[in-house]
């Protein structure tokens, strides 16, 4: 039996007094989910805009997905590593042929897989690259996300996700975002760096786009140093920003519109959100052979990675992607999506600008990050039957899962443009 809070107020109250307040939610209670949609405890519908940032880019509860969680589950639910289980493989043989790369090491989080992977880069230095031990650097840039663990907070320049929870990890560098110059000066300079660990897109940063040719042409430089070249595409991976990877470095995008972008094939591809398609933790770090073999028994692993669970519902909702053509849905939407808001962002001064690729796309609020205009749009927006959520005080992303229709996102761009109109009315 589940026992559930019967209304808003009571939900909210229990996780007031007995959850610890590590997050500040939106206030809205919700109690089921199906495709694009969300309903609140007290039965109102609303658009989700945020895709538990972008982890159900497949649509709430899934059938297909939900399918697969449930049929394994009865079966078989966990073996740990210390034993095969038949689910594995063939998900690993899955998802590297769909990324083209040889290996897959399975982990559960966003966090532990870029954990894992500051650890492969740190050894792959020492074996290979033959850096002195304990001497290997990972640069990283201003504004990241990358998690929440020690390590991971050790490199990030968000004082709020870090102070006071130190002491830090050492051996990071930090340059700017979408800043060459930076990247190429730091490398001629230091020959002990490792690694460079990059969001393509920045989405907690706030949606930031970096100029077209900056993945290559710092992947060329990477190369150049023999420095690997590391992908956090667990918030832009998975068809979110109109291809099955933000990087697409020659993936499977078997609906081949990435024509004229930029192509980069990282060293080192980080995945997870909705790898699952929202239905269970699972996270992926993939590589070739010459770096994943750095990785040996004992050196690495997880109690809940790889199992088998987690390997039937990836499979599915991998599957899932490409047979619903997600990653094109969510390119020619997103088109839709920017234009449909264009005279929102050239009329109201409210808005500042929109951006964003896909279905990956954030407003930019006139007013300071300080301000709770953002916040108060939000609640308006909810109102109106729409949730979304700001980020970093001045921007709301918006973030639909990617099944959604033409004709659903046409009714979510009449409320926000109507939701900003009213109230820049009321504020003025
Ligand atoms: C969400 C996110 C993570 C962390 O994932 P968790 O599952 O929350 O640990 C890491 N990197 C990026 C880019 C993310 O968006």
């Amino acid at each position: 039996m589940v026992t559930r809070a019967n209304s808003s107020e009571k939900a909210i109250a229990l996780e007031g007094k007995y959850g610890a307040h590590n997050y500040h939610p939106l206030p809205v209670v919700l109690t089921k989910g199906e495709g694009v949609y969300v309903y609140d405890v007290e039965g109102r519908k609303y658009f989700d805009f945020l895709s538990a940032y972008s982890a159900v880019n497949q649509g709430h509860s899934h059938p297909r997905i939900l399918k697969a969680l449930i049929s394994q589950s009865e079966r078989l639910t966990l073996t740990s590593r210390a034993f095969y289980n038949d689910v594995l493989g063939p998900y690993e043989k899955m998802a590297t042929e769909t990324f083209n790369f040889d290996k897959l090491l399975p982990m559960n989080t966003g966090a532990e897989a870029v954990e894992t992977a500051l650890k492969i880069a740190r050894r792959w230095a020492y074996q290979k690259k033959g850096i002195a031990e304990g001497m290997a650097k990972i640069v990283v840039c201003e504004n990241n996300f990358h998690g929440r663990t020690t390590t991971i907070i050790s490199f990030s320049t968000d004082r709020t996700a870090k102070n006071e929870f130190g002491p830090f990890t050492e051996g990071f560098e930090v340059i700017a975002y979408d800043d060459l110059k930076a990247l190429e000066q730091l490398l001629i300079k230091d020959s002990n760096i490792a690694a460079f660990l990059v969001e393509p897109i920045q989405g907690e940063a706030g949606v930031y786009v970096p100029s077209d040719k900056y993945l290559k042409q710092a992947k060329a430089l990477c190369e150049k140093h023999n420095v690997l070249f590391i992908a956090d595409e667990v918030q832009t991976g998975i068809a979110r920003t109109g291809k099955l990877l933000a990087t697409c470095g020659n993936c499977d995008c078997s609906d081949r519109h990435c024509s004229g972008e930029p192509e980069v094939k990282p060293d080192i591809l980080v995945l997870g959100k909705a790898l699952s398609g929202g239905t269970y933790p699972v996270s992926a770090v993939l590589a070739n052979n010459n770096i994943m073999d750095v990785i040996t028994p004992g050196s690495h692993g997880s109690t809940f990675g790889g199992n088998p669970v987690a390997a039937a519902v990836a499979m599915e909702a991998l599957s899932v992607i490409k047979d619903e053509k997600l990653a094109k849905n969510a390119f020619e939407l997103g088109e839709l999506f920017r234009s449909e808001l264009h005279p929102l962002v050239a009329a109201n001064p409210l808005v500042k600008g929109i951006r964003g690729k896909g279905l990956l796309n954030a407003i930019l609020i006139n007013d300071t990050e300080e301000s709770d205009t953002a916040w108060n749009i939000c609640l308006a927006l909810k109102e109106n039957g729409l949730i979304a959520k700001p980020t970093h005080g001045n921007i709301i992303r918006f973030a639909p899962p990617l099944i959604i229709s033409k004709e659903e996102l046409i009714e979510s761009t009449s409320i926000i443009c109507s939701t900003i109109n009213a109230f820049a009315e009321v504020e003025v």
